[in-house]
C-alpha cells in the first residue's frame, strides 16, 4: 500500500504529465509551520464564525466571480499540472460554479436556527455550530469540484480550513488560496498547505475538529483508522468501480454507445464515478461493441493543451503498470482486446484508449478501480443476471441503467447498494443531491443539505422561563 507518494525532501517537484518537464518546485510545509498555520486558524475561526452567513458567502460569491475573470489562466495551470484536456478544464471550473450558486441559494435557511417548540413551558430550538478549525486533505482528478464541495460548504458554517491539495494539483491549491483571501477570506481562516503524504499524516495527527478526504479507498482507510481515536467527524468520498448496465430495450444503441463511452474515458478515466464496467444484453451486445469501438476510436489522443484533445496524459505514472497488469489479466482470463491495451511510446504518461470485450467479472478489469483510460464489456441475458454483475462489488459509489422502459430501470437500480443511480445518464454530480459512497466508496456525504449540515454540530436548546 503506497502511503507516501513521493520522496522526502524539503521541496515538493511538480512535472508536467505530458512531456515530463518540470514546471515548479515549491517549498513543502514544515512541522514548525504547520503548529504556526493551525494556532493561527484557531485564532481566525473565533472571529469568522461571528459574522453572519450572508456575510461569509457574500465572500465565496466574490471569489467565484473571480476565478471565473481569471478561468483561462487557472484552465492552463490545471491542464499542465495533471494532464486534463484544457476543453475539459475549462469545464471544470465553470461547473464547479454551480456549487456556489446552490450555497446562495440554501445556505441561509440551512443553517439558520430551527424554532421546534415554540409555545408552552419549555420552548426548544436547534442551533447549528461550525465545528471549529477542519482539515481538507484533497485528490487531484477534479481538483476544483472535490475542493469546492468541502472548503466552500465548511466556511459558509464559520469554518476555518486548512486545505491539503493533491500533490499533483497543488498549483491549483495555491490559486484556490489567493483567490480566497483576494475575495475578502482571511488569512487565518483558509490556508493551503503544500506536501505529500507526510504532509497529510502529520495533520492527521495534529489537534482538528474534523477531518474531509476526497482520495483512494487505501489512504482513506489509514485515515480513518488514524483519527477513530479523536471521536472528531470524518468523512471519505473514496474511489468506485461503477457499473453501467445496457439493456435491451435502448431506443438508440449507438446514443447509448456514444454516451457510455464518454462516461467511461472522460478525463481519460480519472473520474471517481467514471463507468468501470459495463454489462450489456446479448440481444444487442455485438452492436453496442461496435458503435462503443468506432467511437473510442474517433477520440483525439494528444496534446492537453490543444483543444480537439478529448484524452491526455494520465496525471500519474505509476498507474501505467497497474492498467497494464489489468489488461494482462484479463486476456489471460479469456478476454479479447478490441482496442489500445499499452502505452503510447515517447514522452509523456499517454495510454492508448483501451476496450475489452467478452469481460466477466472474475477479472481485475472488472473488480479492481482503474482509474484510467480502461473499459471491460460484458454480454449478460437477464436483468437479473446484469443486477447480480452489479452488485457483485466491493465499491459503491454510482450504478447506471440504459433503458426505454423506466419501471425496468427503477426496480434494477433499487436493488444497487450504492450512494448514487442514474437512469439515461452517467458520471454526473449535482449539488442538489446528497453525493455519498457506501462499501469501500465512503463515509459521509458532500452537497445537499446533509452536504451543509457535515460542517455544523446542532447544538439542542431546552429554555424555561422561570
Ligand atoms: P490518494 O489517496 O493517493 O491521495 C489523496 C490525498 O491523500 C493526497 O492529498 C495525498 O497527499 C494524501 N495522503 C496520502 N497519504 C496520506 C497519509 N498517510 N495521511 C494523510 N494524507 C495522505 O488519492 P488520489 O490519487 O489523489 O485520488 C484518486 C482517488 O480518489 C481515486 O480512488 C478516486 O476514485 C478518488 N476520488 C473520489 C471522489 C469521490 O467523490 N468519491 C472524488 C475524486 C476522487
Amino acid at each position: 500500500m503506497l502511503l507516501y507518494t513521493m520522496q522526502d525532501n524539503s521541496t515538493l517537484v511538480i512535472k508536467n504529465p505530458a512531456n515530463d518537464e518540470i514546471i515548479a518546485t515549491l517549498p513543502k510545509e514544515t512541522e514548525a509551520g504547520l503548529q504556526t498555520i493551525l494556532q493561527n486558524l484557531r485564532q481566525g475561526q473565533k472571529n469568522w464564525s461571528q459574522r453572519t452567513v450572508q456575510d461569509r458567502l457574500d465572500c465565496i460569491v466574490k471569489f467565484g466571480e473571480l476565478i471565473l475573470e481569471n478561468k483561462q489562466e487557472l484552465a492552463a495551470i490545471l491542464t499542465q499540472e495533471t494532464g486534463k484536456p484544457i476543453t475539459q478544464s475549462l469545464n471544470e471550473i465553470q461547473g464547479a460554479q454551480n456549487r456556489i450558486v446552490h450555497l446562495q441559494a440554501n445556505a441561509i435557511q440551512w443553517l439558520s436556527e430551527e424554532s421546534l417548540v415554540e409555545t408552552g413551558p419549555t420552548l426548544e430550538k436547534i442551533v447549528y455550530e461550525p465545528l471549529g478549525v477542519i482539515a481538507n486533505i484533497s485528490a487531484w482528478n477534479f481538483p476544483y469540484n472535490v475542493g469546492f464541495n468541502v472548503f466552500l460548504y465548511a466556511l459558509v458554517a464559520g469554518n476555518a480550513v486548512l486545505y491539503k491539495p493533491s500533490e499533483y494539483a497543488a498549483l491549483t491549491g495555491l490559486q484556490f488560496e489567493k483567490y480566497l483571501h483576494e475575495a475578502g477570506i482571511p488569512t487565518d481562516v483558509f490556508r493551503c498547505v503544500i506536501g505529500d503524504g507526510r504532509l497529510g499524516q502529520q495533520i492527521l495527527e495534529a489537534p482538528m475538529d474534523g477531518y474531509f478526504f476526497t482520495g483512494s479507498y487505501a489512504t482513506g482507510l489509514h485515515i480513518a483508522k488514524a483519527v477513530a481515536h479523536k471521536l472528531v467527524p470524518l468523512q471519505l468520498e473514496l474511489g468506485g468501480k461503477d457499473a453501467l448496465y445496457v439493456s435491451d430495450d435502448v431506443v438508440d444503441v449507438k446514443q447509448a454507445a456514444i454516451s457510455a463511452a464518454e462516461g467511461a474515458f472522460y478525463n481519460n478515466g480519472q473520474s471517481c464515478c467514471a463507468v468501470e464496467r459495463i454489462y450489456v444484453s446479448d440481444k444487442i451486445y455485438e452492436q453496442f461493441v461496435a458503435d462503443f469501438v468506432t467511437e473510442v476510436k474517433s477520440y483525439v489522443v494528444g496534446d492537453p493543451t490543444d483543444i480537439k484533445t478529448f484524452i491526455g496524459p494520465l496525471t500519474r505514472q505509476p498507474q501505467t503498470a497497474l492498467l497494464n497488469e489489468q489488461v494482462a489479466d484479463a486476456l489471460d482470463k479469456g478476454a479479447q482486446l478490441k482496442l489500445g491495451g499499452k502505452e503510447i511510446a515517447g514522452q509523456g504518461n499517454f495510454y492508448y484508449p483501451t476496450v475489452l470485450i467478452e469481460c466477466d467479472n472474475r477479472m481485475k478489469v472488472m473488480q479492481e478501480e482503474s482509474f484510467g483510460p480502461i473499459i471491460g464489456i460484458q454480454k449478460v441475458s437477464s436483468d437479473e443476471e446484469a443486477i447480480a454483475c452489479m452488485q457483485d462489488t466491493e465499491y459503491g459509489l454510482t450504478a447506471a441503467v440504459f433503458s426505454a422502459n423506466e419501471q425496468r430501470a427503477m426496480r434494477i437500480l433499487k436493488e444497487m447498494n450504492t450512494g448514487t443511480v442514474y437512469w439515461n445518464c452517467c458520471d454526473r454530480v449535482s449539488p442538489n443531491v446528497p453525493w455519498s459512497g457506501r462499501k469501500k466508496s465512503g463515509l459521509g456525504a458532500t452537497l445537499s443539505i446533509q452536504g451543509i449540515r457535515a460542517f455544523v454540530q446542532p447544538k439542542a436548546y431546552h429554555l424555561r422561563k422561570l
